[in-house]
């Protein structure tokens, strides 16, 4: 069955045919836990029932509206998007469909901004080793790892890589006469789950500032509550220029987002930047559950209280081999001695099955859905525990 697909993905022996809650079922019936969330989208995990009845009215009155026009559902998703970002300074949305859509979006902005104010040349964005920020051309280009830089090219020009932690590189790599904007995962999630420090970020944050600088927050992973805040950046106290969502946003329907602060808000005019699916009101509709669910008093509080849970639970297990755990929240990476991708599909034969992701070759890394339980966390932990 799978002889049609381009063999762009090492996928694991499954083939699902339903979800509901933090549980998926194969085509043979067999029932997996859910520790991945389809790469941090699925928040609110399968089947959530406010979702499936928002998309079904939505698609009883309307799908899609060319961009000519506004649509209520994506007026009041945009609002709504704006409010739950209010923390972090955003002002103005502009809707897309995908992570590295957002980024792509993003650096558009940065790079007409810089244009417009201080003329040619002064184009650099500075993004971290380590750092992933998509698959197009250019957002492989942003992307801090060698490893997706080698049959592509030529890639886009204007990104310098620098060592994330080293504030004397940032403070050397922050040219006023050339750069742009700064790229930072607040976790790099893909290459491991791997915290900026605070001291780090408010440094980066002073001297993109002082230099007039852009700062964007690539919270594609991060964003959307997946680290009990519903930014990343707002656990820093940090007020970025530009944030890029996707993944959770619509919880499972493709939506991304970028997010303009006080100093971007007006440098993409009419005609500048588009996208047909952008705005789509299925999405918009799914939008607007997730963030009236997760905006809900004690919600994201309830996600911190899991994440840390998860952490002591992990934490109190003796020869497991386990080295180090890291994240906030529900995005966790966990250290271990054995290499990753074996448990994954151990974990696939267990009864019930395992869900579970990697994140480097020795990490596992942990994205559950917001609505797990207790008890279901504590089950595929005991799975996870007896592979390890
Ligand atoms: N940025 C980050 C931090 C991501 O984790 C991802 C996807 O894993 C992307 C960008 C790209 O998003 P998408 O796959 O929706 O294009």
């Amino acid at each position: 069955m799978n002889d049609v697909f381009m063999k762009t993905y090492n996928r694991l022996p499954v083939t699902f045919a339903k979800g509901n809650g933090a549980w998926l079922t194969d085509i043979n019936n067999k029932k997996y836990l859910d520790f991945t969330s389809g790469i941090a989208v699925n928040c609110l995990g399968h089947g959530y029932p406010e979702l499936v009845d928002a998309i079904s009215t939505q698609a009883s009155r309307i799908n899609h509206v060319c961009n000519y026009y506004t649509a209520d559902t994506s007026s009041i998703f945009a609002e709504k998007l704006i409010a739950a970002c209010s923390a972090s300074g955003m002002k103005r949305v502009f809707l897309a469909n995908s992570g590295a859509e957002a980024n792509e979006g993003a650096c558009k902005i940065a790079r007409k901004y810089s244009l417009v104010k201080y003329g040619k040349g002064r184009h650099t964005i500075v993004s971290l080793l380590g750092s992933f920020h998509g698959r197009t051309i250019t957002t492989l280009s942003a992307t801090g790892q060698e490893h997706f830089h080698k049959d592509f090219g030529p890639y886009t020009e204007g990104f310098v890589f620098i060592p994330p932690g080293d504030i004397e590189a940032l403070e050397r790599a922050l040219d006023k006469k050339t750069v742009a904007a700064l790229l930072i995962e607040p976790i790099q999630g893909e290459s491991g789950i791997k915290p900026q420090t605070q001291e780090y970020m408010e440094m980066a944050a002073k001297l993109c500032e002082e230099r007039d600088i852009l700062l964007i927050m690539d919270e594609i992973q991060t964003g959307v509550g997946r680290t009990g805040y519903f930014l990343a950046s707002e656990a820093y106290g940090l007020k970025p220029d530009i944030v890029t969502l996707a993944k959770g946003l619509g919880g499972g329907v493709p939506v991304g987002a970028v997010m303009a602060g006080e100093r971007t808000e007006d440098v993409l005019q009419p005609g500048d930047h588009g996208s047909t699916f952008g705005g789509n009101l299925l999405a918009a509709s799914a939008g607007i559950v997730v963030l009236d669910t997760i905006t809900k008093k004690g919600f994201m509080e309830d996600i911190s209280r899991k994440g840390s849970k998860i952490k002591e639970i992990i934490s109190s297990w003796k020869d497991s081999g386990i080295k180090e755990i890291r994240g906030i929240g529900l995005m966790l990476g966990v250290d271990i001695s054995k290499e990753a991708w074996p448990i994954l599909e151990e974990a696939l034969k267990k009864e019930p099955g395992l869900l579970l992701l990697t994140a480097g070759k020795q990490t596992l890394r942990l994205l559950p859905p917001y609505i797990i339980s207790d008890g279901e966390l504590e089950q595929g932990l005991d799975i996870m525990k007896s592979l390890l």
